[in-house]
């Protein structure tokens, strides 16, 4: 199990504070108007669950529906998420604990450990864990990996495609609610300058130079 831990990885993007479990969208994304050469990004998704802690209520199940509308979402891109939804991983109590203080890098330090196994790692990784530090989710400058809390001000699906935004090299913008990468909200757009950037990072992360 190898993962890139880079040296700014403690700088973590929050986003959104949860409150309230919102149902999921129907809304549906337009594809790109200009054809794109779809880029296929491999994502594993895993349910994290305690014996002796919180865990996640979520089931594998949900997560697949999360999964496709998350795909649906970066279509527009032309950036295919293959995702595969692994299932629960059980993971130590405090490591659990330590993602609701909206830290990622003790999580993956600890499964470098060995304390808990990830098994089937894609190329981008998602944790729905019970608590994301207040936040909807999150994710660490230079990890490939995200967290989505049980628990959301958003559709579900929008929050890991956001957490996803970030780590394809995108930023918040507070221009407009109706873009994905504005924190909060249930936007799902994609400007054609955040493609082109999420494309070159996708394809980078896909070519090992990233
Ligand atoms: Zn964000």
């Amino acid at each position: 199990m190898r993962f890139l831990l880079s040296p700014l990885f403690v700088v973590v993007a929050a986003c959104g504070a949860a409150v309230a479990s919102v149902a999921p969208s129907t809304t549906s994304i337009a594809p790109p108007a200009t054809a794109l050469e779809t880029i296929h990004l491999s994502v594993s998704l895993y349910v994290v669950v305690s014996d002796t802690g919180p865990s996640s209520v979520r089931t594998p199940d949900e997560v697949v529906q999360i999964g496709a509308r998350m795909t649906d979402i970066w279509s527009q891109a032309g950036i295919a998420l293959d995702i595969t939804v692994v299932g629960e991983i059980e993971v130590p109590s405090d490591v659990i604990a330590s993602v609701a203080s909206r830290d990622g890098r003790a999580f993956l330090i600890a499964a470098n450990q060995g304390r808990f196994e990830i098994p089937d790692p894609g190329a981008l990784i998602g944790f729905y864990v019970p608590d994301a530090g207040g936040a909807n989710g999150f994710t660490s400058l230079g990890l490939r990996t995200f967290f989505v809390s049980d628990v959301s001000t958003v559709h579900h699906e929008r929050v890991g495609s956001h957490e996803i935004g970030h780590i394809l090299g995108l930023h918040h913008t507070l221009d407009d609610p109706d873009r994905l990468m504005f924190s909060g909200t249930n936007g799902m757009t994609l400007t054609s300058d955040e493609i082109a950037v999420a494309r070159y990072v996708a394809q980078g992360l896909l070519d090992g130079v990233r």
